[in-house]
């Protein structure tokens, strides 16, 4: 075995099934990774000791012939899930220290598959971010470099450690989560495949909320794949979340290499934005070109209230939040200001001192957006909206099976280069809360590098539930892509 860490979640699973490696020897070899890779600053806590554990427990399953589905194969779990016993922060100082006395029913669906746990991976604070620059514990670093320069760039967020960290091969796979994009955009900037599926296919039980409407778990792994064995695992009822759908879990991996001859790809003209990157734009024809040479049908279709999407995603997104994060008020848990001279200015110091300058900024906006006097003309407004994009979308899926279009409007770009200016960073968002605000699944497969050697991804959307032809259409755009390429390991 050249390098246990170079082996697929696939691979890895199949050669700890036949016992040609053993998890312990996996879980060394990435924590031997992580160990080298602080620079990346992709991990908040390493769980060393417990992941070497689990990976003992699961090596005498599997001496037995035993074991769940991914059984020993060593993931990172994004700082968003309750671990119990295992500090959970959301990325945030209010958080910092909290240890949930609960297990999350997504990351519990993985232990009970066999997963080992190597730690929590850092992310924008409570998921508001597209570049981790909002993190209470620094940003991540992309390990992709523009060629010929070494300036840090992002990984993309709110899931930039998982990204990152799957890039680099500091874990199997890892466990994101995508209330406006966070899961497709970070995988379309660090060439590594990320899926959100419907909402209500995981459980959202036990991840710190930031837009419960909007919120939904999924993977992000090496290839199409890796993304479905672990969306096969994380997925499931569950009786704890009352929007959690009662439906079997396919097996996801059953659809790879199914003819996608005859599927009929959707290509939305509003997705044509002005200013986005010739480079792009290129892209996403190739796109249209493979699919073409695949047999599929191209239909030119129109979604014309796209543009309201990210102004509404706006209104709605904080006024959750601000709902939501009012529970971190000092007294149960979390940080509690020192000076204080009444439980008024407790809770509003703490506030202060917890949250980091996004989080307040939403929280001001979601509160102004559900204030009286504004409800009607912002936040009902927003959500009369909300339902004619799912209503435009259930019409074009009428005539489509799939739809197709750009990941993200830029690839990975500097750190700073955005964070000065919320609007910028907002517009990162234009191709993904589309598929929030709806409920579809979506997904990022990498695609192409730009002319800096930096990787571009593109998206699939699905029908709802229907994961399993995006799965399909998602495997058959990886094969014509033909994407190989990797960072150079400059971190160490
Ligand atoms: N970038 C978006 C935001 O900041 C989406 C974040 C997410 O999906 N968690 O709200």
């Amino acid at each position: 075995m050249s390098d246990i860490t170079d082996l697929s979640l696939a691979d890895l699973r199949d050669a700890l099934k036949a016992k040609k490696v053993s998890s312990l020897e996996a879980t060394n070899a990435y924590l031997a990774n992580i160990e080298k890779a602080k620079a990346l600053n992709a991990f908040v806590t390493v769980t060393a000791d417990r992941a070497r554990d689990m990976a003992k427990a699961s090596d005498a399953k599997l001496a037995k012939g035993e074991g769940g589905a991914i059984e020993g194969a060593p993931l990172g779990i994004k700082d968003l899930f309750c671990t119990e016993g295992v500090q959970t922060t959301a990325g945030s100082h209010i958080l910092e220290g909290f240890i949930p006395p609960y297990e999350s029913s997504v990351t519990a669906n993985l232990w009970r598959d066999g997963a080992v746990m190597l730690g929590k991976l850092n992310m924008d604070e409570f998921a508001m971010g597209s570049s981790n620059e909002t993190s209470y514990f620094g940003p991540v670093i992309n390990p992709w470099r523009a060629k010929g320069g070494n300036a840090p760039l992002t990984p993309g967020g709110s899931s930039g450690g998982s990204s990152t960290s799957v890039a680099a091969h500091l874990c199997a796979a890892a466990t994101a989560t995508d209330t406006g994009g966070s899961i497709r955009q970070p995988a379309s900037l660090t060439a590594t495949v990320g899926v959100k599926p419907t909402y209500g296919r995981c459980s959202r039980w036990g991840i710190v909320a930031f837009a419960s409407s909007l919120d939904q778990a999924g993977p992000i792994a090496r290839d199409t794949r890796d993304a479905a064995i672990m969306l096969r695992s994380m997925a499931g009822h569950d009786p704890k979340d009352s929007t959690s759908v009662n439906r079997p879990v396919p097996d996801y991996e059953k659809s790879l290499g199914a003819s996608v001859k005859g599927l009929r790809i959707g290509v939305p003209k509003e997705y044509r934005l002005d200013g986005m990157p010739a480079e792009i734009e290129k892209l996403w024809a190739q796109g249209i070109a493979w699919f073409r040479d695949a047999g599929c049908k191209i239909v030119d279709i129109s979604l014309p209230l796209t543009k309201y999407a990210l102004p509404v995603y706006y209104i709605v997104a904080p006024a959750e939040a601000s709902s939501n994060l009012a529970r971190y008020d000092g007294v149960r848990y979390g940080h509690r200001a020192k000076e204080f001279s009444d439980v008024q200015s407790m809770y509003a110091n703490s506030r202060a001192e917890g949250f980091g300058k996004e989080v307040q900024r939403r929280i001001m906006i979601g509160t102004y957006v559900l204030s009286a006097g504004y409800y009607d003309a912002y936040y009902i407004k927003a959500q009369k909206v909300r339902k004619r994009i799912l209503d435009e979308f259930n019409d074009a899926f009428k005539k489509v099976d799939l739809i197709l279009t750009p990941s993200s409007p830029s690839a990975a770009f500097a750190l700073g280069e955005k964070s000065d200016d919320p609007v910028q960073m907002y517009l990162n968002d234009v191709f993904t809360v589309t598929a929030n605000l709806a409920g579809l699944p979506g997904a990022s497969v990498p695609a192409g590098l730009d002319a800096k050697g930096l990787p571009l991804g593109l998206q699939l959307i699905a029908k709802p539930f229907d994961e399993e032809t995006m799965f399909k259409g998602m495997f058959a755009l990886e094969q014509a892509a033909g994407f190989r390429a990797r960072p150079e390991a400059w971190w160490g």
